[in-house]
């Protein structure tokens, strides 16, 4: 794990969080979600708290389905930049946003001084596969959104790498061609969607190298607390639950403890596996709890997580 760095560098800029993936220890990251209500406010502050002795190399802000979160986003990233040593990195979609509006986001974020952006499309709100109607003034894809960021400042861009291919893409092919597209037009770094076997990622890896691009892909990934997780993935992964590990799971699903020591055993073992295949860096998706992140986070060979 990338060490005690600051998360304002002399000068006042933030480190390049693709300089810390390309360097030559894994990154650890969190990331979270700008609550929708006043309640979820605690919730999110408590588990970054309690994440934050961790060391995490940076977290991640998510942008809200439809660009519903635009402000408290923003909002959030600026008091993890300024409250915590923690290095934030905020999501930016570009659903229902013109580039005017796109700028002024972009303009705040880095008001605040934030250098770090993963630039994602969006889904539409409501159904995730409904039509993606792009805003008459707006981009229509993430690849877009890459160039806007880096045309508009010093900006580290990351981009989503999906190991099952993105749902709308025809087929694996030209989903690797789309996602190299995305890398060409400037991405420092991606991070994948969630998956739960290991051979999926290393799978998308290779296809994108033997296609000529060397851009690092961090791998998402998100233990199964409940049988519910499981049930959600399809719909989050882009992908049916690995067959195998569901008959692992569906074995023990009358008892909710069994199922959450299972999900944290299957995960720290997958990363422990990730981390041996050399990845850059792992990326937690915490959905605002600190508690199986940790728990995974704590069974990661020793000399991973220095
Ligand atoms: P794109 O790269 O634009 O791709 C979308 C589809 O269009 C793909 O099928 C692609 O192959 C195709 N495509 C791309 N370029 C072209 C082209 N030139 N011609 C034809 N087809 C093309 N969503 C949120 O709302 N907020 C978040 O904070 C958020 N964070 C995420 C973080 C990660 C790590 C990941 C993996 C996903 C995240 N998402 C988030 C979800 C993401 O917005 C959706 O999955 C979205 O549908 C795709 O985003 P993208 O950036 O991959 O889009």
């Amino acid at each position: 794990m990338a060490l005690g760095l600051p998360s304002v560098l002399p000068g006042g800029s933030q480190p390049s969080i693709g300089d810390l993936i390309a360097g030559p220890a894994p990154t650890f990251s969190f990331e979270f979600f700008p609550p929708k209500t006043a309640e979820g406010q605690p919730l999110l502050w408590q588990a970054i708290r309690e994440l934050e002795p961790l060391r995490p190399s940076f977290v991640s802000i998510t942008y809200g389905a439809g660009g519903t979160t635009r402000d408290t986003t923003v909002a959030v990233t600026e008091r993890v930049a300024t409250e915590t040593t923690l290095l934030p990195m905020a999501h930016l979609t570009a659903v229902n946003h013109s580039v005017a509006e796109l700028r002024h986001v972009i303009g705040r974020l880095a008001g605040v001084g934030v250098r770090n952006v993963l630039a994602v499309r969006g889904d539409p709100p409501g159904d995730p596969m409904g039509e993606w109607v792009r805003h008459p003034e707006g981009v229509l894809y993430a690849a877009d959104l890459v160039r806007l960021l880096k045309e508009s400042g010093d900006f580290c861009v990351g981009v989503a790498a999906f190991p099952y291919k993105h749902p709308r893409s025809p087929d694996i092919a030209s989903d690797t061609d789309r996602f190299i597209e995305k890398c060409r037009a400037g991405a420092d770094f991606a991070i994948t969607q969630m998956f739960f076997d290991a051979d999926d990622y290393l799978r998308l890896r290779d296809r994108v190298a033997a296609a000529g691009c060397d851009t690092p892909i961090v791998p998402g990934v998100m233990p199964v607390v409940r049988m519910a997780t499981i049930e959600r993935s399809e719909q989050l992964s882009g992908a049916p639950f690995p067959p195998a590990l569901l008959e692992r799971f569906e074995r023990v699903s009358g008892d909710a403890d069994a199922v959450r020591r299972l999900g944290i055993e299957q995960c720290s073992e997958m990363c422990a596996r990730l981390l041996d295949e050399g990845v850059p860096g792992i990326h937690f998706i915490t959905l605002n709890r600190s508690t199986a992140t940790r728990e995974v986070w704590q069974n990661l060979p020793a000399g991973a997580r220095v």
